[in-house]
């Protein structure tokens, strides 16, 4: 086997070294053998030189009409494209999630590509009448500046370009600090925005701690905003930083999302949307389902069947196309989930999974059986708190008030969704879910780049990714009047009797 790559910083167009001098590994979870590269130990002097290249490169392409840097999106987009399946396994290897999940990701980074591309020849403002007689009243987005750019490893693909497109066709230059269980996947989208032809210093790749590059990038007077997604313990303790500086701040934070199960659904869709959303990329997913409320009519039923479906799952390399469920990202992961499958067994009944699986290849891989508690409080800890594992508890309610007031008892609000079939109950549902993201009779997961994807309560800070919504958080409102009387108007005044 070939020694594995040193991977660099992208700073000014060029690839550098860390001043640090120090690097870290990328290991494969589903066979820690196998490392995938090192990679850069930033500090907080690489984020600086960062900052400075993205500073000087800023007011060219700020000038650089918004169409020519919508073309270089769809060039970027088009690579993404020609490198599918290369992105796609590279994904797989460094975090685990498998194959067909994989290209969707890469997927979800080529739509947003695209549809970024376009607003470059839109980025609407609105052109509305003045009050006024020959008055012209406009507004119009204008970029911040720099966008510091901080994400997590789940989607190390989608996320950073759900990002980045929009922060770049509105005009600014980026600093990117991707998730130190993902560099290389950041590192072979930033590959592909260079032979994209993105200037020099518009985009920036710093890799390291987050303590130490996502801090320096946080606490830079020149970035303007920080766009992060990530865990709600890491998002506070941004957003304390941000605030002093009263900095503009996207966050997108975890979750805990629940599927309603009404006593007339159709089971056998039920048990399809929730088995993909509980364990598909092994449940670490922002949008994954944690929550299953069970009607109680049929709660013993639907447990009966999901029970059955999830022990046919089959556990290995996301590499292997035969393969279901792939390994957790790192060790911290299997201890944590370790941890939560204790505390349900004080809770809750277990139905099956509870365990890491190991035995054959698997020894030398994260990988921990999917995972069902029955008979779950509402309240009950791995009913409220984000495990990020294959770890679903289902909650018996008594009808559709009762599973909606479960559904909305969190503290997070990102995806739900409900599996009946009356329309009635599917049209309250719409209105009653306290989340960003709703859906009838299908999982909690999948969203469109088109349409705007966040969530409530702590799930964020009321920022939205995605749909032409995302471009608000990159850009910053101008609201002009042209005057064309010749003479003094004054507005709320001179139209109005005195
Ligand atoms: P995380 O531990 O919060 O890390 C996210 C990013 O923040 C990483 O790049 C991390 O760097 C960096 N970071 C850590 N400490 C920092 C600090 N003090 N200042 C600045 N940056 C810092 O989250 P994760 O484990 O990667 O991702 C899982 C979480 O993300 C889950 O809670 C999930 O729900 C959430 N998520 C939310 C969405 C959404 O759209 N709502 C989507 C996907 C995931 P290092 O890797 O170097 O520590």
């Amino acid at each position: 086997m070939s020694e594995p790559a040193v991977h660099q910083l992208f700073i000014a167009g060029r690839w550098v070294d860390s001043v640090s001098g120090a690097t870290f590994e990328s290991v494969n979870p589903a066979d820690t053998r196998d490392v995938v590269g090192h990679f850069q130990a930033g500090t907080a002097a690489d984020v600086a030189m960062a900052v400075r290249a993205a500073d000087e490169a800023s007011k060219g392409w700020k000038a650089t009409p918004a169409p020519k840097r919508g073309e270089l999106l769809y060039r970027f987009g088009a690579l993404m494209a020609e490198h599918k399946e290369r992105l796609a396994r590279a994904m797989t290897r460094e975090m685990g999630k498998v194959l067909a999940e994989a290209r969707g990701d890469v997927q979800e980074g080529i739509d947003i590509a695209f549809l970024m591309a376009g607003e470059g020849r839109r980025l609407f403002g609105d052109t509305v009448p003045s009050e006024l007689p020959d008055k012209w009243a406009m507004s119009i987005r204008q970029p911040l500046g720099i966008a510091g750019i901080v994400t997590p490893w789940n989607f190390p693909m989608a996320i950073p370009c759900w990002k980045m497109m929009p922060a770049l066709v509105s005009g600014n230059t980026v600093v990117f600090k991707p998730s130190s269980d993902a560099p290389h996947c950041a590192t072979l989208l930033i590959e592909l925005l260079e032979q994209a032809g993105f200037p020099a210093g518009v985009v920036n790749l710093v890799t390291g701690a987050g303590g130490e590059v996502g801090d320096a990038i946080v606490d830079n007077p020149d970035v303007a905003v920080i766009s992060f997604t990530g865990s709600s313990a890491t998002g506070r303790t941004i957003a304390e930083r941000a605030g002093r500086r009263l900095k503009r701040l996207s966050l997108e934070l975890g979750g805990k999302n629940a599927v309603v199960v009404l006593r007339d659904a159709d089971l056998d869709l039920a048990v399809d949307g929730i088995l993909w959303s509980a364990f598909g990329t092994t449940g670490q997913r922002c949008t994954a389902c944690s929550r299953v409320i069970a009607d109680k009519p049929i709660a013993d039923e639907l447990v009966r069947r999901l029970a059955d479906r999830t022990s046919r799952l089959a556990l290995g390399s996301g590499l292997d196309e035969s393969i279901d469920v792939g390994p957790l990202v790192n060790a911290a992961a299997v201890e944590k989930v370790a941890r939560y499958i204790e505390i349900g067994r004080g809770e809750a009944e277990l139905v099956c999974g509870g365990a890491r699986v190991t035995g054959g290849e698997l020894d030398h891989g994260h990988f921990f059986a999917p995972t069902i508690f029955a008979g779950v409080g509402p309240m009950a800890r791995i009913a409220q708190e984000e495990i990020f594992g294959p770890v679903l508890s289902v909650i018996p309610a008594d009808g559709y008030d009762e599973a909606m007031a479960a559904a909305n008892g969190t503290h997070y609000g990102l995806s739900a969704s409900i599996f009946t079939r009356d329309v009635n109950a599917a049209f309250r549902a719409m209105r009653d879910f306290e989340t960003g993201i709703v859906y009838i009779n299908a999982g909690t997961t999948g969203a469109e780049t088109h349409l705007p994807f966040g969530g409530w309560k702590d799930t964020g800070n009321g920022h939205r990714e995605a749909g032409h919504v995302a471009l608000d958080t990159f850009t910053e409102w101008k609201s002009v009047y042209v005057d064309f009387s010749g003479r003094l108007q004054r507005a709320q005044i001179d139209n109005q009797p005195s």
